[in-house]
This record gives structure tokens, C-alpha cells and sequence, in this order.
């Protein structure tokens, strides 16, 4: 079957390990090999073979790492760059202007928050917060004319709110604003957002997409083909593009993708049922549980409802800090979506920045990012760590 044929009609894990690369005419080989080079000899000025010049621009590694990513998240074109604030800060390059406003999550990634606020705002771009999961709210921020982005992550972190990319999608097109979905919390295996109407897609490929905790990367993918010309040039202009090795070691995560994001979610679950009985947790963050408000559009715009699982426990923070602190086969760190179990507290950690704002965390909350290790002894590992069996 072609790489086209792949693209288009296979399933996702068909197109997970196929699409984007052909074994090599002239070795066979299967896996594309990492070309650790930065330019290429041309047969004559201007002979280029297989298009390729100088490795910022394009680099075969990296083209069959997009060429991936472009199949997942069933768009045109996909683009890897160096990290995910990378990839966000060309794509506002490329669709925005000084003076131009974006409508961000009221709860976004802080390094995304700060992007904006710090960099981008620097630059003339303006941008209002409102809740995703609140469509009157991002309705509310939108300045017709003004508004270029409206920019989403679902779930959110560490509360796993959810947007509803559909209706977003069309609040959005309705004031002339593209949608930007940061998917990076569900990975595309369990959620789309370009088949339900959203424009671009943002990856940290550092997280369930590279999935080993073992490389820093960013993608965008496109559905329209004038904005992927665009981010190509921009991509090329700016030159915040993932190297060779790192493409090479996300697209051999990706390959794993979904039975790594079946196992996360399998052990998500056995985890919140855990804690849903457990006497010293007050309140369990998982858009699985019924109760969960966003938990019917979850349901509907997404395969399984993900590895990150935040709770609150009774013992205020101290509590908080010694779960974290106790804590053996959940390592205690920042980041997410690697096969290791992690534990981390907000509050202190990944939110600190937030801190004495309307989006402070809970002080007793803790966050997990839900590895593939044997559930039973993340779930053991958890009882002793909030003072059970053991303790
Ligand atoms: C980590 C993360 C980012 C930033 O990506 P980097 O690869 O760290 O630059 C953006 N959005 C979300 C949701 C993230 O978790």
C-alpha cells in the first residue's frame, strides 16, 4: 500500500507505524534513518534530489515525522519543531499581526501563558482569557475584527476541564477567527480536533506523542493548504525546527501511541476508582467520571478519557506535599505523558506561577500523570503514599 493510500484509509495504528516513510528504495530499510546532515549535494545547480537543500528548511527525518503526525490528526500538513512553545510561537508568527488579539484559556500551559504574556504581548498581540468549557465566556472575549485566534486546550491542566471543540469551531468561524486546539493532553489517538471543525492542531510532542520522557519537541498540523504554506515559510524563516535525532525519537514514540494510550487510560481508571473510595481524597478530577462536568462532551469528542488524574485530599496541603513526598513508583516530577508514572503538586510546582491569582490551584490537590508500570502497584503505591496499608 502507498504512503498516500496509508494516509487515507487505514486505521489509526495502520498509519501510525506506516504513514509518512517508505522503506528505502536503495537499502530497504524500514525505519527512516536519522540524516544528521545539513546539506545535501545537488546534481548540478539548482539538481536537487528529492527536494531537499538544507536541513532547516526540510530534512527526510523530519519530513517523515510530519508526513506522520499530518496522518493522525488526519490534516494536510504537519510541521515538528524544536519544542511546543516553538511551534506556538511561529504559528502566532505566521496567522497574526501587532495589534491582532487571541482569546487563550483562562487555565492554559503556564510556559503558553507566559508566551503570550510576556513575548508575544511585547510584540502588540493582545489576548483576553476566558474557560474553554464556558462557550458564552469565549463568545464574551472574542473582538469582532480583532480576534485572529481562538485558542483552546481540552482537557485543561490540572482541573481537566473540557471545551467543546465543535461549537468552539463555530464560534470561532463565526467572528472570522480560526480555532487552535492544543491536543497535546489527549494525543490524537483519543481525540481530532481538525474532524471536529477546529483549523490547527498544537502538539508538545515532548509529552504522550514522544511518550518515553526522553525528548523535547513541538508539532503543528493543518488542515488548509494557503496556512500550511505559510507555517513552511515561517517554519523555514525562523528556524525553531526539531533536529534530526528528535524527530527520529518522536516518530518512534508515535508508533506505540495507541496501545501506550490504552494502557495509560486502563490504569487511569483502576487509579480514580481507587481514590473515588478512599477516605482521605475529597475530590477526584477525571473527565471518565460521570460526575465530571464536562464528562458528556468528553464522551462524545474523545476515544478514552486520557492519563491525568488530579484529586484533593483532606489533610490540606501539608497532606498534599507528603502524598507527593511518599510517593515511590510515581516519580515526583513536572511533565507528563511518558510511560513512567509521575505525581506532582500543582500548587508548589507546575502552577506555582499562578499563585495569588483567580487561577491559583487548590493547595491540597495533587496531579498524576498515569504511567503503564502494573496498576496494581501504582494503586498500592497511592494507598501507602496517603497513609493506608503500609503506611
Ligand atoms: C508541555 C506543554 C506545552 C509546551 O511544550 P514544550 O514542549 O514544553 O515547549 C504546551 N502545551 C501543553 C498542554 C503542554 O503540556
Amino acid at each position: 500500500m502507498s504512503e498516500q493510500q496509508h494516509r487515507h484509509k487505514s486505521g489509526f495504528e495502520t498509519r501510525a507505524i506506516h504513514a509518512g516513510y517508505e522503506p528505502d528504495p536503495m537499502t530497504g530499510a524500514v525505519i527512516p534513518p536519522i540524516y544528521a546532515t545539513s546539506t545535501y549535494k545537488q546534481d548540478g545547480v539548482g539538481g536537487l534530489r528529492g527536494g531537499y537543500e538544507y536541513s532547516r528548511t526540510a530534512n527526510p527525518t523530519r519530513t517523515a515525522l510530519e508526513g506522520n503526525l499530518a496522518a493522525l490528526e488526519e490534516g494536510e500538513r504537519g510541521f515538528a519543531f524544536a519544542s511546543g512553545l516553538a511551534a506556538e510561537d511561529t504559528l502566532v508568527r505566521t496567522l497574526c499581526r501587532p495589534g491582532d488579539h487571541v482569546v487563550l484559556p483562562n487555565d492554559a500551559y503556564g510556559g503558553t501563558f507566559r508566551l503570550f504574556d510576556k513575548v508575544e504581548q511585547a510584540w502588540g498581540l493582545v489576548h483576553d482569557p476566558a474557560p474553554a468549557s464556558d462557550l458564552d465566556a469565549v463568545r464574551a472575549a472574542i473582538r469582532p475584527g480583532e480576534t485572529k485566534l481562538v485558542w483552546v486546550e481540552t482537557p485543561t491542566n490540572p482541573l481537566l476541564g473540557i471545551g467543546d471543540i465543535e461549537a468552539l469551531a463555530g464560534i470561532a468561524h463565526e467572528a472570522g477567527a480560526l480555532l487552535v486546539v492544543d491536543n497535546t493532553f489527549a494525543s490524537p489517538y483519543l481525540q481530532q480536533p481538525l474532524t471536529l471543525g477546529a483549523d490547527i492542531v498544537v502538539h508538545s510532542t515532548t509529552k504522550y506523542c514522544g511518550g518515553h520522557s526522553d525528548v523535547v519537541g513541538g508539532a503543528l498540523v493543518v488542515k488548509d493548504l494557503e496556512i500550511a504554506e505559510q507555517l513552511a515559510f515561517h517554519q523555514n524563516s525562523i528556524g525553531a525546527v526539531a533536529g534530526p535525532f528528535d524527530a527520529w525519537l518522536v516518530l518512534r514514540g508515535l508508533k506505540t501511541l495507541a496501545v501506550r494510550m490504552d494502557r495509560h487510560c486502563d490504569n487511569a481508571e483502576q487509579v480514580v476508582a481507587f481514590l473515588e473510595d478512599h477516605p482521605q481524597v475529597t475530590e477526584v478530577f477525571y473527565p471518565g467520571l460521570e460526575s465530571h462536568p464536562g464528562h458528556e462532551i468528553a464522551a462524545r469528542q474523545m476515544r478514552r478519557f486520557g492519563g491525568i488524574v488530579s484529586f484533593r485530599v483532606a489533610g490540606g496541603e501539608q497532606q498534599a506535599l507528603d502524598v507527593c513526598g511518599r510517593a515511590e513508583v510515581f516519580t515526583l516530577g513536572e511533565s507528563l505523558g511518558g510511560v513512567e508514572s509521575l505525581i506532582e503538586h500543582p500548587g508548589r510546582m507546575t502552577h506555582a506561577s499562578v499563585a495569588g491569582t483567580e487561577l491559583e490551584v487548590p493547595a491540597d490537590m495533587v496531579r498524576l500523570s498515569v504511567g503503564i508500570e502494573t496498576a496494581d502497584d501504582l494503586v498500592a503505591d497511592l494507598d501507602r503514599a496517603l497513609g493506608g496499608a503500609g503506611g
